[in-house]
């Protein structure tokens, strides 16, 4: 039979690009007339069943030979057109070698036996799922429509596409073997309510998640690394109290506050167990070493505490690279140790104190204090400000304000303003030329008024009043203080009589 497929790749649909496994087979097996769903799988995989396993199909290697690769390679298969490249980067390395080999040779694939959770059902961990606008345009297009990856990840309950709300299947259609060759049209859909705006919003933030945890499929987390990438989040979220143990009723109150509205979904009914004490995965993922190892659970938990993406993928690397040199024990005792973080990024990894202290949520000064204590060395990264800031800071210096007014207006330090007008000296200048005016200004006015409300002090009864001004004018603005105040030169024109 393979000497027939390696001659002509004619009757050999072409696959789409993120179609699944099952979804090509199911298509060769219409477009070769094919009456038999068993002859076809033995046809192409040398077993009646391996490819209607739609989930995790086996005997992968008898369908590489007997189609050219034609979908790609055996990986390519495997993390690409099944399931398999969502469940992976959660699985320890044994399970995924073993996942791969009796996918690979044959044999079944109990997936829910790798995930750390009692299977609450008997059928697939993923099943089949369908957009309704995908389905409407290939049928326009191509007469049928096919069966979409992203669609069938565990994770994704809206089309990426289109935003609608993926078709679920009867229960029939749960099982991890079919029966049939189905395609989307086939299947009678259940009609679930659509969710509301709050509910899809979720949905769709959880497909970013999936994209991201697809990046890593041939490069899964190592778990317990994981583990303490989202208690060291959840310490800094403020939920752990000072001996570092969780406070697990505030977390599973965040966690309520904004993920219950999912827990009705079909599939999502799990959130329901945070209720409880324990928690649920909330609990398994954050306390065991060896916890639940289901996508979904862990993209939730991503999302909670993370938000996106890009900041879970920085902090797990920044985990990733400490622990390259420590042992687990140590890396915990250091890492959920604020103090002992703090040192250690600042000492051995090279962060500045304000880099370190920003990212461990601490005052920088109370960063500082302990490091001076612990006799670390550190350097202080040069203060930046946003543009916005700093257009204003700009134009408060140009029209030469006080920098106590200045530093309060902006919210900054008024050793920041010093700093900043010693690396511009035109600034600095304008600034001085500007407030000196401002200055001047306001110690004439007070000296007028002062006049006006003791017209018949002598100077040196004016001298005596507090705060009068007189010195500060006598040094920095004379001539107006001699037109003013011509008695305070009576004796000698050159040198006032400025003593208090
Ligand atoms: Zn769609």
């Amino acid at each position: 039979m393979s000497e027939l497929f390696d001659t002509d790749n004619s009757h050999l649909p072409l696959p789409f690009t993120g179609e699944t496994l099952y979804s090509w087979c199911a298509r060769f097996h219409r477009i070769n007339g094919n009456t038999s769903a068993r002859l076809t799988s033995r046809q192409l995989f040398d077993d009646s069943t391996a490819g209607l396993r739609h989930d995790f199909p086996t005997q992968l290697n008898v369908f590489l030979g007997r189609t050219n690769q034609l979908l790609g390679s055996a990986d390519e298969l495997i993390y690409q057109r099944t399931v398999f490249g969502i469940f992976s980067p959660f699985l320890a390395t044994s399970a995924i070698r073993s996942i791969a080999e009796n996918m690979n040779e044959g044999g079944d694939v109990h997936i829910k036996h790798h995930l750390g959770v009692l299977p609450s059902r008997a059928g697939s961990a993923a099943p089949l799922k369908a957009c309704p606008s995908c389905m409407r345009s290939e049928t326009n297009s191509l007469g049928t429509p096919w069966w979409h990856i992203e669609h069938q990840w565990p994770t994704n309950r809206v089309c990426q596409t289109h935003g609608d709300y993926l078709l679920l299947p009867p229960q029939a259609f749960h099982s991890r073997v079919l029966k049939e060759w189905f395609l989307p049209a086939d299947v009678q859909w259940q009609a679930d309510a659509i969710p509301n705006e709050q509910v899809l919003i979720k949905l769709h933030k959880l497909n970013e998640w999936s994209c991201y945890l697809v990046t890593r499929s041939q490069n899964p987390f190592d778990s317990d690394l994981l583990r303490l990438t989202y208690h060291i989040r959840a310490k800094a979220m403020g939920w752990t109290t000072m001996d570092g143990s969780l406070k697990f009723s505030q977390i599973r109150a965040a966690f309520r506050e904004s993920y219950s509205c999912l827990e009705e979904l079909r599939g999502f009914e799990f959130i329901g167990e945070t209720r409880q004490d324990h928690g649920g995965f909330l609990g398994s993922l954050l306390r065991q070493f060896d916890g639940n190892r289901h996508p979904l659970k862990h993209a939730l938990m991503m999302d909670f505490l993370f938000g996106e993406p890009m900041h879970f993928n920085s902090e797990y690397q920044r985990i990733l690279s400490i622990s390259i040199w420590l042992d687990r024990k140590d890396l915990w005792a250091e890492l959920t140790e604020e103090r002992n973080q703090l040192k250690l990024m600042v000492a051995e990894l090279g962060y500045s104190v304000n880099a370190a202290a920003n990212q461990l949520g601490l005052p920088v000064g109370q960063a500082v204090r302990y490091l001076k204590m612990e006799g670390v060395e550190y350097k202080r990264r040069p203060r930046v400000l946003n543009p916005e800031k700093e257009s204003a800071l700009r134009q408060l210096l140009g029209s030469g304000e006080d920098r106590e007014l200045i530093a309060a207006t902006l919210g900054i330090r008024k050793t920041f303003i010093k700093d900043y007008l010693a690396q511009d000296s035109i600034l600095r200048d304008a600034w001085k030329k500007a407030n000196l005016a401002k200055q001047t200004e306001k110690y004439r006015q007070h000296l007028v008024q002062l006049l006006s409300e003791h017209p018949n002090d002598s100077i040196k009864q004016l001298k005596q009043i507090p705060g009068n001004g007189i010195q500060w004018l006598a040094r920095n603005d004379r001539q107006w203080l001699e037109n003013t105040l011509p008695s305070l030169w009576r004796d000698s024109s050159s040198t006032p009589d400025t003593t208090c």
